[in-house]
């Protein structure tokens, strides 16, 4: 017997169609509220927050993907009402799963604790606003011109299927005009990687981040991990070790940068292997 399968209406409404005034769009079961009303900023008080949430974010075309950050489209005061509405979707999943979360001691309360866990912490760097990094001038004659390579701890996961990842990434900088405080390197690098990520991806969010808090051109980031994805399920490889490189400016073009920065990331290795 085959269950007719019905799309999502908010995220499979096609993005470059023009809603209608007396169009509606079911936003739950048996609430249906005015396209209008769920594209406006009011929001609509019988639908899930998370549904009105997404509806603003494809009015704007803002894109929502595992690895990006919607922290202007969430406030921090929303986060309790959704931990509510996945703790009950989770509730679900593991119904289907046919797990006895009534009576099972270690299933009870599961489905909260995953709600909860996803927005505190696996996935917290897609809700949280970016790192507030002070810049301190970097201008004076005596100024610092020389590179920085900080090693920074990742923890992150694969957005296919939501397995850890983890690692740790070199950031190397030739520093400009401003400084940051050398705690803000991880916490910007970590801040990328509390998402649904892909390893390419995050190297290149951490570049573009760290260029952006510095004002930084010569940017190198360096990531090594192990993906949980490769361990825990498909080919069971316990020693899979990935390698992603991101350069930029002089990192990129010049060999001898290129070259101190390998032998820094080698240097700190040594001193601190993994
Ligand atoms: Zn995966």
């Amino acid at each position: 017997m085959t269950k007719e399968f019905t799309l999502d209406p908010v995220i499979n409404t096609d993005v470059n169609k023009e809603f209608k005034q007396d169009e509606y769009v079911p936003l739950k079961k048996e609430v249906y509220v005015k396209a209008a009303d769920a594209m406006s900023d009011k929001g609509y008080e019988e639908a899930y927050l998370g549904d009105t949430i997404r509806a603003k974010m494809k009015r704007d075309k803002k894109r929502f993907w595992a690895g990006d950050n919607i922290s202007d489209y969430v406030r921090e005061e929303d986060i309790p009402k959704l931990i509510d509405e996945a703790t009950e979707a989770f509730e679900t999943v593991l119904d289907r799963l046919l797990i006895d979360r009534e009576n099972d001691p270690n299933s009870h309360g599961t489905a909260r604790r995953l709600a909860k866990m996803y927005f505190n912490e696996i996935m917290s760097g897609r809700y949280d606003p970016a790192p507030d990094a002070t810049a301190f001038p970097n201008d004076s004659a005596d100024r610092y011109e020389g590179m920085l390579v900080v090693r920074s701890e990742l923890r992150s996961m694969c957005s296919h299927h939501h397995q850890p990842v983890s690692g740790v990434a070199y950031i190397g900088i030739i520093a400009a005009q401003k400084l940051i405080g050398l705690s803000k390197y991880t916490r910007i690098a970590q801040w990328c990687a509390r998402r649904g990520t892909l390893q390419e991806e995050l190297a290149n969010d951490i570049a573009k981040e760290i260029m952006k808090a510095t004002d930084a051109k010569d940017v190198g980031v360096y990531v090594q991990a192990v993906h949980g994805c490769c361990e825990n399920r498909g080919i069971m490889a316990h020693s899979s070790l990935t390698q992603t490189t991101v350069l930029k400016g002089a990192f990129k073009d010049d060999m001898g940068t290129k070259k101190e920065f390998f032998d820094n990331i080698k240097l700190q290795q040594d001193f601190a292997p993994r």
